[in-house]
């Protein structure tokens, strides 16, 4: 009998509906507050002291803003197609971006580092694990900046706080915390997704007394230890509260529940646990690869991944196996006979899939969680699409160390705080650290989450041009704003399991429009209005998202649980033929030469 069996569907979506509505909220995003004023420190750089330096008023050709991967994929590619001066400006102490942020104990990453890890070819590097720590990660983020020579000419410590472009010297001026002024020919930025950290908006959160801190910023100081997962021996005699039970916190927790004196989790939604099975790479096998694997890994799992067929499923995780049943699913109904293929076909193939593996997944955690009470309280209850899946081994397992103790919400999340502690359901409880695990705006304005404003053409802010939605061509490139390249997800491949793949396409792509631009001597490259409205129009027409489903528990996924209109569909969503589908759409429509829907002018002729 399989698990699906073992259960009623009707009274599934039931309780998946009974439980969405416990969470639902008219606040939405609001619920969140900024790190600024009273929690403005949040934002600070707790792993370099800030060394003072001259203004700088020079000129390069290419800026990038953004040290994480962005920037080194699109450094790299630059480097690559022999242009020399290019500089990176970043607000941390190094290269890396959120894997120079996240230090948290316990943070790796939840994708294969075959796939994750950007330019293994290039850089010759192995991964030690299946799925690597974000020392590591960190640490190849440092191999590709020293590899392509960046470090010589970047800005690290450095923040961006105004973009401008000069019409009359046809060159942007980048404006920082440093005073400088600094012109560029072009300017890319690769921000971030998930870069400005977020607090839940709890009554009374400013007035706590303790310790406390965003697990983008531990504070390894307080806690002894170190990123390298070394025990936080100041934690053995103290309380130790956390806030969210996401991805971050799920790593971080088995790390806690085995150092602090006490661990108390405060939870709102549990987030479905599946297996991680982490494994090391052997070197022996690594060697056996053929040159260009890294390319077909990426094809492969963004295939897989994403629903397609492929003749075998290379990276084989938790990620690719709700497809893998899906496929199975329907190639068994197809054998029977009169059945069709089809949309229907699919999304009863999927449902069923689905339900499967939370069924699964629940049953784990029953099978590994002691306490029936915690045991019932961590069961996700909703399609795992729904929120970031998660991947651990040793999570569930930190709710039998005698110290940890799960306090469940029951959907209504923490209470209040006071100067002492956190209250939840009229209990008090006592801490000497509070930590915040409660990620990144997510569907903010982009000001706000790169935090500075663009000027282009005539001083129209890309706030104003993104006023009623993200609008640009690939993702790319905005009309009125000539010689700005944007890397990210959206309105483009978009392809969330998998961050590093979408950036590794758009350096690539940006690289290559560069070094055209060069080539022909243009002063300026700008997206047609023509061609940024067609794109824009069909994002918009065929949004192919599971993400805002209205039947999902409210997160990031599906805004909060609000209504998807116009912007966020724009903002959110991505080519509508899906992933794999654009990434061969870019390599086309770059290597063909044309630059179709771009403008390239050289002001002299
Ligand atoms: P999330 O936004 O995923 O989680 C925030 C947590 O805070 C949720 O559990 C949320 O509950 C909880 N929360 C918010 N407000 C309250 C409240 N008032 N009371 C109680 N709880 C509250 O942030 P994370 O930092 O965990 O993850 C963010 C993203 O970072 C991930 O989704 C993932 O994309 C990325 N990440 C990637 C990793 C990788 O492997 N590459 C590793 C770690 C993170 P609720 O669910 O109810 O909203």
């Amino acid at each position: 009998m399989t698990v699906t069996e073992t259960f009623d569907e009707e009274s599934l979506r039931e309780k998946y509906r009974e439980e969405r509505d416990k969470r639902l909220r008219p606040d939405g995003n609001d619920q969140y507050l900024e790190p600024t004023g009273r929690f403005a420190y949040l934002l600070e750089d707790p792993y370099v002291e800030k060394v003072e330096r001259e203004p700088l008023f020079d000129e390069v050709t290419v800026a990038f803003i953004g040290g994480g991967f962005a920037g080194l994929c699109a450094g790299a590619r630059l480097k690559e197609a022999g242009v020399e001066d290019v500089r990176i400006i970043e607000g941390g102490g190094d290269f890396g971006g959120a894997w120079y942020w996240n230090r948290y104990p316990g943070a790796m990453c939840d994708t294969a580092a075959m796939v994750y890890l950007p330019l293994l070819e290039e850089t010759g590097h192995m991964p030690t694990r299946k799925y690597v720590f974000a020392d590591e990660i960190f640490a190849h983020a440092q191999r590709i900046g020293t590899q392509f020579e960046l470090y010589e000419n970047a800005l690290f410590s450095t923040s961006v706080s105004k973009l401008e472009w000069d019409e009359t010297q046809t060159r942007w001026i980048i404006h920082t915390d440093r005073g400088d002024a600094i012109k560029a020919k072009f300017v890319a930025m690769g921000t971030g997704p998930l870069q400005r950290p977020k607090l839940p908006g709890i009554p009374g959160i400013e007035t706590f007394e303790g310790e406390s801190f965003h697990t983008s910023r531990w504070n390894y100081d307080y806690t002894g230890g170190d990123s390298t997962r070394t025990p936080m021996v100041k934690l053995a005699d103290k309380r130790v509260g956390i806030i969210g039970t996401g991805a971050t916190a799920v790593q971080c927790i088995p790390h806690l529940a085995r150092d602090a004196g006490e661990l108390y989790v405060f939870q709102r939604t549990p987030s479905s646990i599946d297996i991680r099975n982490n494994q090391p790479i052997e070197p022996e096998w690594f060697d056996t690869l053929e040159p260009g694997w890294q390319k077909k890994w990426l094809e492969n799992f963004a295939t897989v991944q994403t629903g397609g067929l492929a003749e075998e499923d290379l990276v084989k995780d938790g990620w690719t196996d709700l497809t893998r049943r899906i496929i199975g699913r329907i190639g068994e109904e197809l054998k029977k006979p009169g059945t069709e293929p089809g949309p229907e076909l699919f999304a009863k193939a999927y449902e069923l899939s689905d339900d499967e593996k939370m069924e699964e997944i629940r049953t784990r955690v029953d099978s590994i969680v002691e306490d029936p009470e915690a045991a019932e309280a961590l069961k996700p209850w909703y399609r795992q699409l729904c929120k970031r899946p998660c991947f651990h081994d040793e999570y569930l397992q930190a709710y039998n160390e005698p110290g940890a103790h799960l306090v469940d919400t029951d959907g209504k999340g923490v209470e209040r705080i006071d100067e002492t502690g956190v209250w939840v359901n009229g209990t008090h409880y006592e801490l000497d650290c509070l930590i915040f695990a409660s990620g990144f705006e997510v569907g903010t304005p982009q000001s706000r989450r790169s935090g500075f404003e663009t000027f282009g053409k005539d001083g129209e802010t890309l706030t104003d041009h993104w006023k009623d939605g993200m609008q640009s061509l690939h993702g790319i490139h905005m009309h009125n704003f000539p010689n700005l390249f944007i890397s990210s997800l959206a309105q483009g491949g978009n392809l969330l399991s998998n961050v590093t793949h979408n950036l590794v396409e758009a350096g690539t792509t940006i690289a290559s429009i560069i070094a055209h631009a060069l080539e022909i001597d243009a002063d300026e490259v700008e997206v047609t209005e023509e061609a940024e409205r067609e794109w824009i129009e069909m994002i918009q027409g065929n949004p192919r998202s599971f993400f805002g489903n209205p039947e999902c528990t409210p997160g990031y996924y599906n805004n909060e649980g609000q209504p998807i209109g116009r912007l966020e569909t724009l903002n959110a969503g991505g080519y509508p033929e899906g992933s794999v589908a654009y990434f061969k759409y870019i390599d086309q429509w770059r290597t063909s030469g044309e630059f179709k829907g771009l403008e390239f002018t050289n002001h002299s002729e």
